[in-house]
């Protein structure tokens, strides 16, 4: 006989175990299904920058909810998340200054603690980064990085706590429909029902989708990260850092690491099974030359590992939420490389959406898979173009 519950999560990320949580909160149980083990995909690999900086107001504001979060974790979800402050900059190039202006005064409005700072002002917070070629940058001091592994099992211990259920090893290879619904999946490990099944799956999330019948648009997205032990000049810490200048983006890690990403060449379209306990060759070198040309006395740290992920990247990169093909199936998915901190408000929506038929905390009708189709692309009013490339 199948095993049934409330409703069957697809994949043990972070939007998984947060809708998890955010069901449960609601007397909704849930289980989740997860082909490896919990946070196994993208959020395992995640840099967990946690900031608001974001072109499209609709996601300053999802990440500014999940912000509340990640600062009041152990009252709001208990256990850790592993967020540390470090204060963020934005640095762009500077035919990009007027969007940069507009993009600080859409924060501010929302709420977000955010403000512009000039070459001085990031020398004084950073005396070891190349400013020259900064004429303004957007600062939020409160924000950082958290840890995505501690924030995924925190949000499923809690959710288990209020009767959900994880199953690992267990890879879900059909949904089953009967009529125009949903009733539940076939797995490795037997059958499982439910009048709802949520597509979680990251950068498999396609996969899942056909297993529907639903053509998700997303293409996988491979992004590779370096650690880097820094000179003791720099100091125990430094700011988190989006540059758009270098296309890159770097945060401090512990143990006197810097983690560094890189915004361009993350290969489009692979195997998400590919191995990625290493980067791929030529990553390191470029990576080792960006972040010197920012923060030269890097040239005398030294590397310490670099390793990549998958994600799944959409045709406007941003997230795909809401219903779409047969009744009760459901897309988390899409969340093309900044995903993880507006886990724990997506979480909140869309548990809000499947249970109460609508989304409360903020409307996220905006990010429905229709709007590829209708030509309803989202892009931010003042918006930097495609982050990555
Ligand atoms: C290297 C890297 C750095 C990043 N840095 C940041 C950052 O700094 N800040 C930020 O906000 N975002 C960042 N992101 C993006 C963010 O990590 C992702 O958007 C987010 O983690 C996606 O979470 P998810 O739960 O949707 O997917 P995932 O974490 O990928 O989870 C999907 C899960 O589904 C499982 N699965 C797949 N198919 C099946 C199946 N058939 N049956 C059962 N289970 C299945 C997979 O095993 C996987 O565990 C980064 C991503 C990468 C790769």
């Amino acid at each position: 006989m199948a095993d049934t519950s409330s409703v069957i999560i697809i994949g043990g990320g972070i939007h998984g175990s947060s809708l998890a949580f955010h069901l449960a909160e609601k007397g909704v149980q849930s289980i989740v299904l997860e082909k490896g083990v919990l946070a196994a995909g993208a959020t395992g690999r995640s840099s967990g920058l946690v900031r608001m900086h974001y072109d499209l107001e609709l996601e300053s504001r999802l990440a500014w909810l999940s912000f509340q979060y990640f600062i009041n974790w152990k009252e709001r979800v208990g256990g850790e998340c592993g967020f540390t402050r470090t204060g963020f900059l934005q640095f762009v190039p500077s035919e990009q200054i007027d969007q940069l202006k507009a993009n600080v005064e859409m924060h501010q409005q929302i709420g977000v603690p955010s403000r512009l700072i000039d070459r001085q002002d990031v020398k004084r917070l950073a005396p070891y980064f190349f400013v020259d070629d900064i004429e303004l940058a957007a600062f939020e001091p409160e924000s950082g990085y958290a840890d995505p592994y501690a924030t995924t099992t925190a949000f499923m211990d809690a959710a288990r706590r209020l009767g959900a259920k994880l199953v690992q090893d267990c890879t879900v290879t059909g949904i089953q429909i009967s009529g125009d619904r949903v009733t539940g999946v076939s797995t490795s490990r037997g059958d499982f029902s439910a009048e709802v099944v949520v597509n979680c799956a990251g950068a498999w999330a396609d996969k899942i989708g056909a297993m529907a019948g639903v053509q998700i648009p997303i293409k996988t997205w491979r992004h590779d990260t370096m650690f880097v032990r820094r000179p003791k000049e720099v100091g125990p810490s430094h700011p988190t850092v989006i540059d758009n200048v270098y296309k890159m983006y770097f945060r401090p890690e512990t143990g006197g690491l810097t983690l560094v990403g890189l915004e361009d060449n993350n290969p489009l379209g692979e195997d998400p099974d590919t191995n990625t306990e290493y980067a791929k060759d030529g990553f390191t070198p470029r990576a080792i030359d960006r972040i010197c040309q920012r923060v030269p006395i890097m040239e005398q740290g030294s590397l310490q590992g670099a390793h990549g992920g998958y994600d799944g990247l959409t045709p406007d990169q941003r997230a795909i939420l809401g219903q779409a093909g047969p009744e009760g199936f459901y897309l988390q998915c899409g969340m093309s490389g900044t995903g993880f901190k507006i886990g724990p408000a997506v979480g909140a929506c869309m548990a809000e959406l499947i249970v109460d038929g609508e989304a409360q905390l903020l409307d996220i009708s905006p990010f429905q898979l229709s709007r590829f189709e209708e030509g309803s692309l989202l892009i931010g009013d003042h918006n930097y173009g495609d982050f990555w490339h």
